[in-house]
């Protein structure tokens, strides 16, 4: 299989076929970008579109979320789920103001010595933002490479180095053409070489793929099974983060043990809360990280009974 032609392939059909989506628009910084990237990790595109839009209207720069306190970007993440993600962002801004005079870094090193920012999300921002050829490997792309050019019908469960090189083989030469590429690959990954059933008919890449050309036709089985949810500690601190996502100073512990009847579960949720640095104690209440300076106001008593109605998050 000529590689250089998978990648042309890829480009051909994603200039034709990418969804419009805000963050691809050229003239989108690098800001803009590194946020995307953070929110789309572990949230589909469809809930993070108005979040983002809602995060780069109050934030525009990195500047600007520095220098809110922590509680404001766990407040304004709301239910994208996995909350930890707002607090390493507006690390990671802190970060960018402190080290690089408010400006995303373009290096890769500087990149990935960011609070918060891995292997991915380093080389998503260096490829889409800065135009750098740099494999850009996320579980789509390990699919699609591994499939397609390993012949193999899945990826392993994490990314490796090999993984990164076996990409980084496939790219173009020209830089820009190689961002493109990736791109290209997350896409074909995200849409056409799905987990469960990829859509080999209406693949570009069909006629080059060597899992398609070992015979291996039949749908592979799903990757993983479905997390469950409803009754977890991620759901009970998903309730006990709304509530004190939606209260202005700090929540009295009579109030949280509203949330959810199991003592010794919410006692759970809330600690692991603490212990990821999204609540702070308060005598016998709690506040959102950073509102510590709310907790002289009065602090009110059990009134609010919530349920599963409530916003209820993966946390
Ligand atoms: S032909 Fe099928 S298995 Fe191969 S890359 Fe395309 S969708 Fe994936």
């Amino acid at each position: 299989m000529a590689e250089k032609e998978l990648a042309a392939t890829a480009i051909r059909w994603f200039d034709e076929n990418a969804r419009d989506l805000p963050w691809r628009e050229p003239d989108v910084g690098a800001w803009a970008i590194l946020v995307s990237e953070v929110m789309l990790q572990q949230t589909p595109v469809v809930r993070v579109l108005p979040a983002w839009r809602a995060w780069l209207a109050r934030w525009p720069v990195p500047a600007a979320l520095a220098a809110d306190p922590p509680a404001e970007a766990i407040r304004m993440w709301g239910r994208l789920g996995y909350p930890r993600r707002a607090l390493r962002l507006r690390e990671c801004a802190v970060a960018i103001v402190e080290r690089h005079g408010g400006q995303v870094p373009t290096q890769l090193d500087e990149l990935l010595a960011l609070p918060g920012v891995g292997t991915y999300t380093a080389r998503a921002v260096a490829a889409f933002a800065y135009g750098q050829r740099h494999p850009v490997v996320d579980t789509n792309v390990r699919r699609l490479v591994a499939r397609a050019v390993a012949g193999e019908p899945d990826a392993g469960p994490a990314t490796r180095p090999a993984d990164l090189v076996a990409t980084a083989e496939l790219l173009p030469v020209e830089p820009a053409r190689a961002a493109r590429a990736s791109a290209a690959f997350m896409e074909l990954g995200a849409l056409v070489c799905v987990a469960r059933a990829p859509r080999c008919v209406d693949c570009p890449l069909a006629s080059m793929c060597a899992w398609r050309a070992s015979g291996r036709t039949a749908p592979v089985g799903p990757t993983r099974r479905p997390q469950r949810y409803a009754g977890t500690d991620r759901q009970v601190r998903g309730m006990l983060l709304a509530v004190l996502r939606e209260t202005t100073g700090p929540v009295h512990r009579d109030r949280l043990d509203l949330v959810w009847d199991d003592d010794a579960q919410r006692a759970r949720a809330l600690a692991g809360l603490v212990d990821d640095g999204l609540v702070e104690p308060v005598g016998e209440a709690y506040v959102l990280a950073g509102d510590r300076h709310l907790a002289d106001r009065r602090i009110p008593g059990p009134r609010l009974a919530a349920g599963p109605e409530a916003g209820v998050d993966p946390v």
